[in-house]
C-alpha cells in the first residue's frame, strides 16, 4: 500500500480526506484542535512539495444544510494550526467547488463544505464519489476516525483514482496498532475497562492470542466477578454474559495469558459525585452498594503488571472518571502507564473514553501514541480490516 511519501505533489492537487469533525462550542469556536493538528504533517508535505491541498471532511450529523454544522466554523482554527490562510468552498461538489479548485495555486489550501450536507456521502454513493474525485489528481486518506465507514469520501472515491495513498496520520495509527498486536517484544499487556463486556467481547477474543497480560477493570469487571461467585451488590453487570466471562477466563489459561481482575472497589449507594463512599472487597460488596472505581489494592496490583510491561494497550477507564470521586483508579492507571512509557515501554491509548480520560488528567502527552479514532480503533482491535484502508490497495 502506498503512503504519501511515495508521491511528489509538485503542481498536483491532492484531494485529502481529513477528520475535521472537531468539537465546536456555543460561540462557534473549535474547542479542541487536536484533529487538525493530526492532519498537519500530511497537508504540509503536499504544500512543501509544491502542490495544493483540497481538504474534505464531515462535521457532526447535519440534517440537510444546517448552518451550525458548516465547516466554515473550522476555517480560523485550521488557518491557525496550519500556518496558512485556508480558503473555503461553500459546497463540496458542483460549480462552487470546481471554481474554487480551478483558482487554487500551488502552496494553497482549500477546505470544502461539510460532506454530510449530502446524504450520498454516508450512503457511499458512486456518482457523488465520482464528482468528488474530479476535484483532485491524487487521493489521500488521512481520516482514521472514519476509516471504518464505507462512505463516499472515505472509501468509494478511491475507485476513481490511479494515484492514492495513506496520509501520515493514518499510517501512524496503523503502525502503532501493529506494534502492539504483532510485537516481538514482551511482555505485552492490554488493559480493558469501560462499562460493558458486550461491547468489548470481540476485542477480548481477538487480542487474547497476542498478549501476555490482560487487565480487566471498570464496570465490565463485575460480570467476571459475579460469574466467579462474587457478591457485587448493585454494580453494573451483564448477567447473560456470565458464562461467556468464564469461557474467556478458561481460554486465557489455556493460552497462558494472565488475567488480572480487581480485588477491591470504591463503592457507593448513589451514582453521584457527592455520595458517601467506602472501599470493599470486590467479591463482598454490601447489598444496595455499587462499585464505581478500582480500589487502592487493585491500583497497586495493576501498576505492578504495567511496570514490567514493554508493550501496553489501554482501552476503557477503570471507573466513572467523569466524576472526581470515582476518578482515582483511572488516574493511577494513567500514571503507571506514563511511568512505564518513560522507562521505554511503548504505550497506545485507544477508544474514546480512555483518550478523554488521558486528556482530562494531562497524561495524553505522556503516552507513546494516542489514537484519534475510537470506533475505527475498536474495529481494528476486533481484527476487522477497515474499508477506508482496504480501498487504498
Ligand atoms: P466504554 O464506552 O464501554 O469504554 O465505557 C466508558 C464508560 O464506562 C465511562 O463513561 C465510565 O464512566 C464507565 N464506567 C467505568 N467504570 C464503571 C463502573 N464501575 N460502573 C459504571 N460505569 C463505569
Amino acid at each position: 500500500m502506498k503512503t504519501i511519501k511515495d508521491f511528489n505533489f509538485k503542481n498536483k492537487k491532492a484531494l485529502i480526506r481529513v477528520d475535521f469533525n472537531v468539537p465546536i462550542d456555543k460561540e462557534f469556536n473549535v474547542a479542541d484542535k487536536s484533529r487538525i493538528e493530526g492532519a498537519k504533517p500530511t497537508i504540509i508535505k503536499v504544500l512543501e512539495d509544491g502542490g495544493s491541498a483540497i481538504l474534505m471532511s464531515h462535521l457532526g450529523r447535519p440534517e440537510g444544510r444546517e448552518e451550525k454544522y458548516s465547516l466554515k466554523h473550522v476555517l480560523n482554527a485550521a488557518s491557525d494550526v496550519l500556518g496558512v490562510k485556508v480558503k473555503f468552498a461553500e459546497d463540496c461538489i458542483g460549480h462552487k467547488a470546481e471554481q474554487a479548485v480551478a483558482e487554487l495555486k500551488p502552496g494553497e489550501i482549500l477546505l470544502l463544505e461539510n460532506l454530510r450536507y449530502y446524504n450520498e456521502e454516508k450512503k457511499g454513493d458512486k456518482e457523488f464519489a465520482e464528482k468528488l474525485s474530479k476535484l483532485g489528481d491524487i487521493y489521500v486518506n488521512d481520516a482514521f476516525g472514519t476509516a471504518h465507514r464505507a462512505h463516499a469520501s472515505t472509501t468509494i472515491v478511491a475507485e476513481f483514482f490511479e494515484d492514492k495513498a495513506m496520509g501520515f496520520l493514518l499510517q501512524k495509527e496503523v503502525e502503532s496498532l501493529d506494534k502492539v498486536l504483532n510485537s516481538t517484544e514482551k511482555p505485552v499487556t492490554a488493559i480493558l475497562g469501560g462499562a460493558k463486556v458486550s461491547s468489548k467481547l470481540t476485542v477480548i477474543e481477538n487480542i487474547l492470542p497476542k498478549v501476555d497480560h490482560l487487565i480487566i477493570g471498570g464496570g465490565m469487571a463485575f460480570t467476571f466477578i459475579k460469574a466467579q461467585g462474587g457478591q457485587i451488590g448493585e454494580s453494573l453487570v451483564e448477567d447473560d454474559l456470565q458464562e461467556m466471562a468464564l469461557d474467556i477466563l478458561k481460554k486465557a489459561e489455556e493460552q497462558n495469558v494472565k488475567i488480572h481482575l480487581p480485588v477491591d472497589s470504591v463503592v457507593t449507594q448513589e451514582f453521584d459525585n457527592n455520595s458517601e463512599t467506602k472501599v470493599e472487597n470486590i467479591k463482598q460488596i454490601t447489598d444496595g452498594w455499587m462499585g464505581l472505581d478500582a480500589g487502592p489494592e487493585t491500583r497497586v496490583n495493576f501498576a505492578k503488571v504495567i511496570e514490567e510491561s514493554r508493550i501496553i494497550l489501554w482501552n476503557g477507564p477503570l471507573g466513572v472518571f467523569e466524576m472526581d470521586t470515582f476518578a482515582d483508579g483511572t488516574i493511577a492507571l494513567a500514571k503507571a502507564i506514563a511511568a512505564a512509557t518513560e522507562k521505554g515501554a511503548f504505550s497506545l491509548v485507544g477508544g474514546g473514553d480512555s483518550v478523554s480520560a488521558a486528556k482530562k488528567f494531562g497524561f495524553d502527552t505522556k503516552m507513546s501514541y494516542v489514537s484519534t479514532g475510537g470506533g475505527a480503533m475498536l474495529e481494528m482491535l476486533e481484527g476487522k480490516s477497515l474499508p477506508g484502508i482496504e480501498a487504498l490497495n
